[in-house]
Order: C-alpha cells, then structure tokens, then sequence
C-alpha cells in the first residue's frame, strides 16, 4: 500500500464502505421477536416464512412464482439444472462479474462464454454478444452451435451489475433468435427497473437473487431466491431443491439441498418493508456524489457512474472511474474511507478458467474496468457529511 498523505494526524473522519449495524439497531426489536416466533414453533424448514417470502418477492419481481434457496449461488446453480443445461452445453455471460455467476456455468458441468460489457454501464454489451453469435456460431438443427467448440449455446446469463437493469431488449431479441433461454444474474439488484418500469428478473425465463448480508436486501446469513413465470418451471426448482424427490423419497430428478431457512425467512419479511426507503436513499446518496464530484470540478481524473435515463438504479454499488485507482484507494484507506475494488481480476482472465483458454486482449472493457473502478460507501445511512468528505478527500488526492 502507498504510504497515505497524511499518516500523522489520525483521520478526520471515519467512512467505512458498509456498517450494517446502523440498520439493525431500529429494527432490531421487531427482527428479535420474529426470529422468536420462529424458535418458538421449531418449525426451521420451508415453513409459513418462506412461503410468505417467497410470494412477496415474486410480486417485487413483477414475477408469478418465487422459490426461496440457501444462496444467490445457489439459486443461479438451481436455474440451470432446472433448465436442463449441462456438459456439451455453453452459456454466454459477462467477465466482469462475480465469480459466482460463472462458477456456476462451470459447476453445472456447462462452459462459459464471456462476451464483452458496455463501457458506459459496465454491463454485458449486447453488440459483443451479437459479435459472438453473429461471428461464431451457426444454427444446427434448431441448435444455436458454437462452430469452434461444436458446443450447443443453450442460454444466456446477463448480470444486473452495481444495481442497474442490463440493456435486455436486445439481448432478449438476441435470445429469441438463438432459442437461447435467459438467466438473469440478478443478486445486486432487487427492484432495479428499466425506463419502462420493468424490474430485473421480470425479463428472462429465471430471475436470481442474492440476500447475502451486503445486498440490498440482506439476510443474517446466506440466502437467496429464483423466480419464474412458468408454472412448471417453477415447480422443477422447487423439486430440484428438495434433492428431486416428489413425492418424498421418490427421485424423477438428481436435485440437491437448496433451502432457505425458515429463520432467514422471517429476518427478510421484516426487512423487505423497508427495502424500497433503502433503495431510496441510496439514490439520494448517488444524487449527492453526482454533483459534489461535479462541483470539485476533477476532469477526467474521476467518471461518475453513468444511470440509464428513466431506469430505476438501486445502487447497491456506487463504482466511480479513477485515474491512479490504487494510489487513490490506498490515499482514502489512510483517511478513513472505505472502499473496495468489484472486480480486480475479470472471469475470462481467472486461473481457474485457463481451460477456456482466454487471455488478455478478449474483453478489453472489462479489462479496462477492472483497473479503473473503485466503489464507493453508499449504504443508506450515510449522513452527507460523510459524503462530502468522501468527495473531499478524493479531490486533495488529485490536488495534492
Ligand atoms: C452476490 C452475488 C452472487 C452470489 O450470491 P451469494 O448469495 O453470495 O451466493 C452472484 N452474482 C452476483 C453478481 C453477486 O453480486
């Protein structure tokens, strides 16, 4: 680490990149006496929480059917069992991701196709995935076939990323095409929405979310959701996450232990009434970087994040371009600010993906983006001024 501008004086301020504590502490009576009655009914697994979860965040969802599962991971893994997708199979995703959303592509026994994301929004650009499909493949069958692997190219798997909607009208159109079904990779944003209104997971053929605890929406452990339109769709995961048997003890289907817990369940029926102020706030705390970076007047030394006009940015990351960016996050740790990099290192680049045989140069955005971006605290409690401080301390770093 660079030694920070100051290292004598003890920082003004202390902004950390996410206290959770401050929005446990109004709630807490009321979460405690939740998480009571569930101990109280020792009744821990698919209880009338998770079904009461379930149906509240399909609706959030503009979505039919919700199937409550142990992880964000977890429901990603679920929706490509659940359609079927496997080896001999390919799934076209995005390399600035987390790790997860290809993971599970690998784990399902399936291979990933990283396609470049869109400079502007960092999410999958769809021009690079009609590149890709345009360029590489053929239809075989009825098969959309990758001609250099001879791999069936069964699905695609765009990601919401920081908290904003990918552009899905083209890459459904892509999608229809190619007879492709659609993943949404939907973990950092529940209740996003495009300019018409249409929130993520409400697109494709499976929405995923993650209430891991940084999420907007965030469990006291790991939990996460799927949801879908199709009934029978609906009713394989909730198959598939029972080990496949139905009726109990009887296996159709290999499935696996998917759960959420009951208790997970009730903390989230709680917190979910309060997501929509959280989400705003995050917005008013976007809204005020906005223009104190503007005012500070840095040129091309930052980029603010670019918000699709009209759409419904929940923030769940506030990603900035800086120049210098470690010299820079090395200078905020000294003062105080928390922040962290989402993602140093893009998928297609990952020693574990060697096998694919990326390399360097495949996905220059993504590249490019993961040298350049650094998130900065935007949890809801943010007073503004923390905020201006974190602005502050930003601009004596190019100043200096
Ligand atoms: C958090 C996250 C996941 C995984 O969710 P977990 O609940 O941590 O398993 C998957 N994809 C993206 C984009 C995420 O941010």
């Amino acid at each position: 680490m660079a030694t920070p501008l100051q290292p004598k004086s003890a920082p003004a301020m202390q902004v950390p990149l996410l206290d959770l504590k401050l929005q446990y502490e109004p709630l807490a009576r009321e979460i405690q006496e939740a998480i009571g009655r569930v101990c109280a009914s020792q009744h821990f697994i698919l209880g009338p929480q998770v079904k009461e979860l379930e149906g509240a965040i399909a609706s959030y969802s503009q979505c039919r059917f919700g199937i409550g599962v142990s992880s964000g991971t977890d429901a990603l893994l679920l929706a490509l069992m659940a359609l079927g997708i496997g080896p001999g199979d390919e799934v076209i995703t995005s390399p600035f991701t987390f790790f997860a959303t290809a993971g599970t592509i690998a784990r399902a026994g399936a291979r990933p196709v990283f396609c470049d994301i869109d400079a502007a929004t960092f999410n999958l650009s769809p021009a690079a995935v009609e590149a890709f499909v345009a360029g590489q493949c053929e239809m075989r069958a009825g098969v959309l076939t990758n001609k250099r692997t001879g791999g069936r190219v069964r699905a695609l798997m765009p990601v919401h990323l920081y908290g904003q909607v990918a552009d899905m009208d083209p890459l459904m159109a892509i999608a229809r095409r190619g007879s492709l079904k659609v993943i949404e990779d939907a973990a950092q944003a529940i209740g996003a929405a495009d300019a018409q209104g249409r929130r993520a997971c409400s697109f494709g053929d499976i929405g995923c979310l993650s209430f891991f605890p940084t999420k907007n929406l965030g469990a006291f452990g790991d939990a996460g959701l799927c949801v879908a339109n199709d009934a029978s769709l609906a009713e394989r995961m909730e198959v598939l996450r029972v080990h496949g048997g139905k009726p109990k003890y009887y296996h159709a289907l290999i499935g696996g232990n998917f759960r959420i817990d009951e208790l997970q369940a009730a903390v989230l029926n709680i917190k979910l009434r309060h997501l929509d102020a959280w989400s705003a706030a995050r917005q008013r705390n976007a809204a005020f970087y906005d223009a104190a970076f503007a005012r500070a007047q840095l040129g091309a030394a930052v980029r603010t994040p670019v918000a699709n006009p009209g759409g419904r940015h929940i923030y769940n990351q506030y990603v900035i371009r800086a120049r210098d960016r470690d010299a820079l996050r090395a200078h905020l740790a000294g003062a105080g600010v928390g922040t962290e990099i989402y993602y140093p290192v893009p998928l297609h680049l990952q020693q574990c993906f060697a096998y694919l045989g990326g390399s360097a140069g495949d996905c220059p955005e993504s590249e490019r983006a993961a040298h350049e971006t650094l998130a900065l605290p935007i949890f809801p409690e943010l007073r503004e001024t923390q905020l201006q401080y974190v602005v502050d301390t930003v601009a004596a770093y190019y100043r200096r």
